[in-house]
């Protein structure tokens, strides 16, 4: 199978987005992959391994890769780094290249938003449900 082509110049791409800062400085010391939640359920998304794509180049894999999408922007990563590398900036920075770039159409981004908001509707009944199993006498705020 052919390598895949590299693209010397994305990490400085990314970075145009974040006031010229690299994403060079990570040691690669995978705190911000334990700490994310998605990679708790879904190792294929790694952040540690993200930013190292970034770094040697693998653009179109990375761009091109719906994982960039399972990000849910909790920040845990950023707040976790010993670098200060601000991974879940650098998320939204692939998202937005990946939109500009045509990796995926911008009527994705409506959808999305849906998604998300089904999630919280979701959780929202779950935390509700479970919360009157254990006691009966709470009220329930109805989630629409
Ligand atoms: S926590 Fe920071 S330094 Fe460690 S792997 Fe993640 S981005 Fe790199
Ligand atoms: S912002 Fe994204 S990558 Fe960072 S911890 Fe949260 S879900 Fe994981």
């Amino acid at each position: 199978m052919a390598e895949p082509a590299l693209d010397k110049a994305f990490k400085h791409k990314v970075a145009k987005y974040l006031e010229g800062r690299l994403p060079t400085n990570c040691d690669t010391c995978g705190v911000c992959s334990s700490a994310c939640p998605v990679h708790q359920h879904v190792t294929a998304f790694d952040p540690r391994k993200f930013v190292r794509m970034i770094n040697l180049g693998y653009k179109d894999e990375l761009l091109g890769n719906t994982a960039i999408w399972y990000c849910a922007l909790c920040n845990t990563c950023t707040v976790a780094c010993p670098q200060d590398v601000r991974f879940k900036q650098i998320m939204e920075v692939l998202q937005k290249i990946a939109l500009a770039e045509g990796y995926v159409p911008p009527s994705f981004v409506d959808e999305l938003r849906k998604i998300e908001q089904a999630c919280q509707a979701y959780r929202c009944e779950q935390i509700a449900s479970r919360l009157i199993e254990l006691n009966p006498e709470l009220h329930k705020t109805e989630v629409t």
